[in-house]
């Protein structure tokens, strides 16, 4: 079982009675997992008496909109002069499932300068060093998991109720691809058990989330996979690119692609899946990996990004033709690699 320091837990008790203006902060995109664990960690300070803020830096998924608490979340990109306001004002400043600020894509040196104490409560590898507490650790399955561990060990489980429980939830399960992968200790399902008991339905919550596509969003998967796929064999390696012109005509709404950079490691022999998809500036870029292969690092070398070592992101400011030409290219010379991956 991971432990949390007794220093980390006393600092973090001692943080939540006092903070008068708490704020939450998660990633750039926020995933199930970002907006889980921050909507949990929002309903737990509110059941502490507190009135927090719960910032994102932009809009996210509308699977994620029926989260309870979805309605008090203030999105930068649209309430820009608010979220300034509330760094400035914040008293203390959580990071969730964020392991650094530039992560959050423009609020980076706003929350450099914010006065409030930081604490960053994360599981992604290599955590930046902006926060006076650190809560960090790739052992758990998700950010969600992690916060149920910290409500926990504060002495509050008594306080998770069906809301935070469904949140959770939706953190880990996404996090996890449902257990497929990044679930194999017997912690998660501790938790995952509790949360059950605490009313959770856990086939809604799957329907909720995936079994919501659009028709145009149906189409445009199958259209991905009999149109758009390469598979290089020789490379364990698929890729999927898709335009702007081609979201256009499938009327992409925001996260219709996502999880679509999956489906190709269900091909035998696939060990890394990459999707590159055109946005107004630059191609947005997904990297999924099996076993070995580190698609973080393959991210962070190449495509400015990072995050986990089986499920990665970057992003490139060249053109979508460049992009995918500089991933092709970029191949072969983890021939090796990829072949050995286990
Ligand atoms: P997704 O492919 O779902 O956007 O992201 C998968 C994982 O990679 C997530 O855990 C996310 O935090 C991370 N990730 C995605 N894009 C980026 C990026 O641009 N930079 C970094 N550092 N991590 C990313
Ligand atoms: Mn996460």
């Amino acid at each position: 079982m991971i432990q949390i320091s007794e220093k980390d837990i006393n600092n973090l008790k001692d943080l939540i009675v006092q903070t008068k203006n708490p704020l939450i902060i998660t990633h750039y995109n926020p995933d199930g997992d970002a907006m889980g664990s921050s909507l949990a960690f929002y309903h737990y300070l509110v059941k502490k008496g507190k009135v927090p803020t719960l910032v994102t830096p932009n809009d996210y998924p509308e699977f994620l909109h029926w989260l309870p608490g979805n309605e008090k979340v203030v999105v930068y990109k649209r309430n820009s002069g608010t979220v300034l306001n509330e760094i400035k004002k914040a008293d203390a400043i959580f990071g969730l499932d964020l392991n650094d600020v530039d992560r959050t894509e423009g609020l980076e040196k706003y929350l450099n300068e914010a006065q409030g104490k930081k604490v960053l409560i994360d599981h992604h590898p290599d955590p930046g060093n902006f926060a006076d507490i650190t809560i960090s650790n790739t052992q758990y399955s998700s950010t969600a998991e992690l916060v149920y561990h910290l409500i926990d060990s504060l002495g509050d489980s008594g306080l998770v109720g069906k809301t935070i429980a469904e949140c959770l939830y939706t953190g880990i399960m996404t996090d996890t691809g449902s257990f497929n992968y990044n679930s194999s200790k017997p912690y998660t399902y501790a938790v995952v058990s509790k949360l059950i008991e605490k009313g959770v339905d856990k086939d809604k919550i799957f329907g909720k989330i995936y079994d919501n596509f659009s028709v145009d969003r149906m189409r445009l998967l199958g259209y991905c996979l009999s149109q758009k796929m390469e598979v290089f064999p020789e490379l364990n390696t698929a890729i999927i690119g898709l335009t702007k012109k081609e979201l256009k005509e499938f009327n992409f709404a925001p996260g219709d692609t996502e999880g679509f950079v999956n489906y190709p490691l269900s091909i035998k022999g696939v060990k890394f899946s990459a999707i590159f998809v055109e946005k107004n500036k630059g191609v947005k870029i997904s990297f999924r990996s099996k076993g070995e292969f580190p698609a973080n690092k393959f991210a962070e070398n190449h495509f400015g990004g990072g995050g986990h070592k089986n499920a990665s992101g970057g992003y490139s400011d060249e053109s979508y033709e460049e992009a995918l030409k500089k991933f092709r290219d970029l191949l072969p010379k983890y021939k090796k690699e990829l072949n050995d991956a286990l």
